[in-house]
């Protein structure tokens, strides 16, 4: 789960990160009140979104006075801003973060992410950080400094110390970003984060290090246990087919092509999209329905599969083993009716009472494709689907 720059920042402040002093806003009216009381001649406004990339796309900008605040304000709210990082639909701007803004001397990079290699957390730091860090890092490699943490002693401040000095800082910067990396390091353990990322962490106009930006994700499965972190998610932030799919209890993940489908077992739902490119078509959709599917879960499915437009067929495949193929005919029937199905379905069952459903798809009288193995089942989805295009 993604967070929002503001709650990163107010999460490693705790923590122990220097952060610059700034202000929540909802309105174009609350961004000029915050400019005001945050005092000063120069704030930052910054739209939050969970992505990066927003330097680059319009997202932040330094502004002179309350009415430069107030009026770029008012030009980003409502915004879909689209970045390097999302597609091309963009992120819903509704929040906005004024901040005093800081003199940059230097721009580093820093970042806390788990190396699956070494199955530890590792620090990825660079002395050149800031909007240019992706090119960086593809132009020379060998920029970046890597540090695995060994999770029995934690990181040391022998190691925190290399690294500072490894960076090029001097004197009392050293102790501060020991300091940085101890917080961010105990913020990602504490909190089950999988990823922390400060860039750029800069050095200001007297010498210090300040987290200019800020980046969290948290492990969804740990959010049962951090109530204080779950409640952080924004909605308005996400797919809207895939919050719904997981409010449902389905595990839905949105595509690019125009088949939905309707899959039991994670497995199967990965063969079935395979079978459907080899037939020459373009699955809409992940989901797996899971085991044990009731006829009002094959319902949701179905509703949650409708709500992607561009789909143009229905493909249900379901191998029953712990499922019952008649519970899902059922599932099938009720969806089509409640549904007022407008689009091809295709169903193929196995396993499990396979008979039963079949003939209680038979007998609902609805024009329903069936097929018996996975490979006709994608043909006939395919084939489908060309029909309509034609
Ligand atoms: P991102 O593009 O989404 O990663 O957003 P950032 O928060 O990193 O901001 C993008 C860029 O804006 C930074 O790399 C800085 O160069 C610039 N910026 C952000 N805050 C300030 C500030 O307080 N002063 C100045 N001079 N530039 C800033
Ligand atoms: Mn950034």
């Amino acid at each position: 789960m993604d967070i929002h720059e503001y709650q990163a920042k107010e999460i490693l402040a705790r923590f122990g990160v220097p952060v610059p002093r700034g202000g929540l806003a909802y309105s174009p009216e609350q961004a000029g009140y915050r400019a005001r009381e945050l005092g000063g001649s120069r704030w930052v406004v910054k739209a939050q979104i969970h992505s990066g990339g927003r330097g680059e796309a319009g997202g932040v900008r330094v502004c002179k006075s309350e009415e430069e605040v107030q009026d770029y304000a008012q030009s980003l709210f409502g915004r879909q801003l689209v970045t390097k990082q999302t597609d091309a639909n963009g992120k819903g701007v509704y929040r906005l973060w004024v901040e005093a803004a800081s003199e940059i001397t230097q721009e580093l990079y820093l970042g806390f992410v788990l190396d699956r290699k070494s199955e530890r957390i590792m620090i990825v730091a660079s002395a050149h950080g800031g909007m240019e860090i992706e090119d960086l890092a593809e132009r020379d490699a060998n920029s970046l400094r890597r540090m695995v943490i060994d999770p029995a002693v934690g990181l040391v401040p022998y190691q925190a110390r290399e690294l500072a000095f490894s960076l090029g800082l001097k004197g009392g910067q050293i102790a501060q970003m020991v300091n940085v990396l101890t917080a961010c390091y105990r913020a990602y353990r504490d909190l089950d984060a999988t990823m922390v990322e400060i860039n750029p962490l800069i050095i200001n106009g007297t010498g210090d290090l300040v987290a200019l930006d800020a980046k969290m994700s948290f492990d969804t499965n740990a959010l049962y246990r951090r109530a204080e972190i779950a409640e952080l998610r924004d909605r308005s932030q996400e797919d809207p087919r895939e919050s719904m799919a997981g409010d449902h209890g389905l595990a839905y993940v949105g595509l690019d092509g125009d088949i939905g489908c309707i899959i039991n077992g994670a497995g199967l739902a990965m063969a079935t999209m395979d079978m459907i490119k080899l037939a020459g078509g373009e699955p809409a959709n992940f989901l797996d329905i899971g085991g044990g599917a009731s006829p009002e879960r094959v319902v949701r499915a179905f509703r949650t599969v409708l709500t992607d437009r561009n789909v143009q067929v229905i493909l249900v495949n379901i191998f029953a083993g712990i499922n019952r193929c008649d519970w899902v005919a059922e599932g099938v029937v009720k969806a089509y009716r409640e549904v007022g199905m407008t689009i091809p379905v295709v169903v193929r069952l196995a396993g499990t009472n396979v008979e039963e459903g079949q003939r209680i798809l038979a007998a609902s009288g609805l024009p329903l494709h069936t097929a018996d193995t996975l490979a006709e089942a994608a043909d006939l989805a395919v084939g489908l689907r060309l029909k309509r295009a034609a």
